[in-house]
């Protein structure tokens, strides 16, 4: 009998994506498998459970399918955080560097309110510039950072580290 699946087998690396090369993780295998999905959204919220967590906040675009899932299982609100433009109402912005250039994230202003106790979610934590972003726009708007859950942490990029240092509790499925 063959060993089980973990979550790390049903992702698929794409070569020189979106530049050459780049090995690119590509999750939407791991999405469209309902054994590896279930798997996947369970073992990222595991830790949770029982913990209190009022919001889950989910960053563009993988982090909205997994975030909206964990959501669910744990019976809390879900938060977008969407790159510049795209949310409606009245948002704060926060600013972060990119390998070429910079990027802008934002939050709708009244969708957390200060005390309340927040799960964000990504498919990958690369360098960690984009969660870093997500963190302070979370801060800002008074709420506290519980844990940041990613399926995947490419550690040679540094963004555990660099979470871990500002007092974050990262959780990964696989390297
Ligand atoms: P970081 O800001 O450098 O940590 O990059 C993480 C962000 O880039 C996340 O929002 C990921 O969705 C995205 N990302 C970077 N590399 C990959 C990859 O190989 N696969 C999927 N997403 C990636």
């Amino acid at each position: 009998m063959s060993p089980a699946k973990t979550v790390k087998d049903y992702i698929r690396t794409i070569v020189d994506f979106p530049h050459e090369g780049i090995l690119f993780r590509d999750v939407t295998t791991l999405f469209a498998d309902p054994r590896g999905f279930r798997m996947c959204v369970d073992q990222l919220l595991a830790p949770y459970v029982g913990v209190r967590i009022d919001k889950v906040v989910g960053l563009e675009a993988r982090g909205f399918i997994l975030g909206g899932a964990v959501a669910h299982q744990l019976s809390t609100g879900f938060v977008p955080i969407r790159k510049k433009g795209k949310l409606p109402g009245q948002t704060i912005s926060q600013a972060y560097t990119l390998e070429y250039g910079e990027a802008v994230v934002e939050v709708h202003e009244d969708s957390m309110q200060p005390g309340e106790t927040v799960l964000l979610v990504d498919d990958l934590l690369a360098t960690g510039g984009t969660a870093e972003a997500g963190i302070k726009l979370i801060e800002r708007l008074g709420a506290r950072v519980a844990g940041c859950a990613f399926v995947v942490d490419l550690p040679d990029l540094g963004g555990r580290k660099r979470l871990e240092t500002m007092g974050m509790d990262v959780h990964a499925l696989c390297a």
